[in-house]
């Protein structure tokens, strides 16, 4: 099974991964946690090259490209073969992330995003979480982690805000794959709702 998490910058998606990681294991699970961008060698090094140095080297539908080159050099190494053996693949943000981020943030390119998805990589996730959380606190949580690589730190109030209604837009889009979780609660309290959710799913 291919479970997705999504939701803006700082809403605590890594360390939900971490978390539900864990727990499926401790159930039995065989675990593949990865993430993207990135989550193979070559997506890794295509991470890199967009989120390191110049915001404004690629245009937006070069990054479109780019973020979907990664994600199918991900699924052809990482995430296809472990699905094949049997396991259950839990990915820190995936196409859902590049609809809003490189879909929405510069003006609307949904649609080219969908159509290179379709041509290039063609699954969806079989369940995805969304962690929902009011922005201004994400933006908080982003900042005192404030890796290099935070460059949507910059993205302004008004994107994030977009940012947030999009995602909860997308899941009235997929209902069937979606839960929106509140990600503003203690982490304790995320991860279990998060546990059940996901537990059900797969039994
Ligand atoms: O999820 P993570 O914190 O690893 O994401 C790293 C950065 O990449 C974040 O600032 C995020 O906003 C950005 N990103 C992006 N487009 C994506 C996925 C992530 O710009 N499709």
């Amino acid at each position: 099974r291919f479970i997705t998490l999504e939701g803006i910058d700082g809403s605590g998606k890594s360390t939900q991964a971490r978390h539900l990681a864990d727990r499926l294991r401790a159930e039995g699970f065989d675990v593949v946690l990865t993430r993207e961008p990135g989550g193979s060698p070559g997506a890794e090094e295509i991470r890199a090259l967009v989120l390191e140095g110049d915001p404004d080297r690629w245009s937006a539908e070069t990054e479109i490209l780019l973020f979907t080159a990664a994600r199918r050099d991900h699924l052809e190494r990482t995430i296809r073969p472990a699905l094949d053996a049997g396991k259950v693949v839990i990915c820190d943000r995936f196409v859902d992330s590049t609809r809003m981020y490189q879909g929405l943030s510069r003006g609307d390119l949904r649609a080219q995003v969908d159509a290179l998805h379709k041509l290039m990589i063609g699954i969806e996730a079989d369940l995805t979480l969304l962690f929902d959380m009011e922005p201004g606190l994400g933006h908080a949580r982003a900042k005192a982690r404030n890796t290099a690589e935070e460059r949507f730190e910059d993205f302004g109030a008004d994107l994030q805000a977009r940012m947030r209604q999009g995602f909860l837009d997308l899941a009235r889009e997929f209902p069937d794959r979606f839960r929106v979780l509140d990600a503003g609660r203690g982490i304790e309290t995320v991860a279990g709702d998060v546990a059940r959710v996901v537990l059900e799913h797969l039994r």
